[in-house]
């Protein structure tokens, strides 16, 4: 899900932002096509870092944190980021999980470390407890609403933030598969165009272009998220048909 947030996010700015990130699986977007990470100091200094960019750069800033790191380490810069009126938009990459370190729970899931059942704390009320204004909701699935949301939240003035909520990939998966739900996409060799947008702009694990420069879905390791048909310009992605 964060490929779809990084590549709206890389959409809305065309690449012109300082993007601050912090510690967790989506610190991978430092790396090409993503590139949405410029600085990154420490746990829970995505926002902190932010705020003083925001304040000397005169670009847009952007600010990616974890769910999990945002409970551990993101809520106190945000206050005084509200407090002294940083202007910025940070993005709360939510897939529900600790993902990098073994899928822990933390307390935006619902359930404690000890498997009790509890009830979650909604990151969109913790910002909005905090102040922030701006709060904008999205499931970076929908690749035209995130875009939107990067646009919207760039263009206000002041804090915004965007909690980009969907399921890690891995647990989503699993699930999927356990219960046969699991449709991979193909590529329609008719339909695609050869324009590499799939793989240099967006850049799904699972597309890679063939020795003709067609592009090629690898089916062990799509997820079937579908993302991929709403980024090519050709329509050229199709899920694959299932044999009843
Ligand atoms: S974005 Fe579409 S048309 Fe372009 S290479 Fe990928 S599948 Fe082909
Ligand atoms: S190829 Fe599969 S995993 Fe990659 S974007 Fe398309 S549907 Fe999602």
């Amino acid at each position: 899900s964060h490929m779809g947030t990084y590549y709206a996010a890389w959409m809305a700015t065309k690449g012109k932002a300082i993007c601050t990130t912090d510690i967790g699986c989506y610190t991978l977007g430092l790396n090409l096509p993503s590139k949405m990470a410029d600085y990154l100091l420490c746990m829970g200094s995505s926002v902190g870092t932010a705020g003083a960019m925001s304040m000397c750069s005169g670009l847009p800033v952007i600010a990616f944190i974890g769910d999990s790191t945002f409970f551990h380490g993101g809520i106190h810069g945000l206050v005084s980021a509200v407090y002294n009126k940083h202007k910025f938009v940070y993005v709360i990459l939510d897939n529900s999980t600790t993902a990098m370190t073994g899928h822990q729970p933390h307390p935006g899931i619902g359930i404690t470390g000890l498997g009790v059942k509890n009830e979650p704390v909604l990151i969109e009320k913790v910002l909005e407890g905090c102040g922030v204004k701006k709060v904008i909701v999205v499931d970076p699935y929908d690749i035209k609403s995130t875009i939107q949301a990067f646009k919207d939240a760039l263009a206000y003035d002041g804090l915004a933030a965007i909690v980009s909520r969907h399921p890690c990939a891995l647990n989503e998966t699993r699930e999927k598969k356990k219960k046969g739900l699991l449709v991979p996409y193909v590529v329609d060799r008719t339909k695609c165009k050869k324009c590499a947008i799939c793989t240099d702009k967006f850049a799904c694990p699972a597309i890679s272009l063939d020795k003709e420069n067609y592009a090629v879905v690898s089916e062990a390791l799509c997820v079937g998220c579908g993302m991929c048909s709403q980024v090519c310009p050709s329509h050229a992605f199709v899920k694959k048909e299932v044999k009843m």
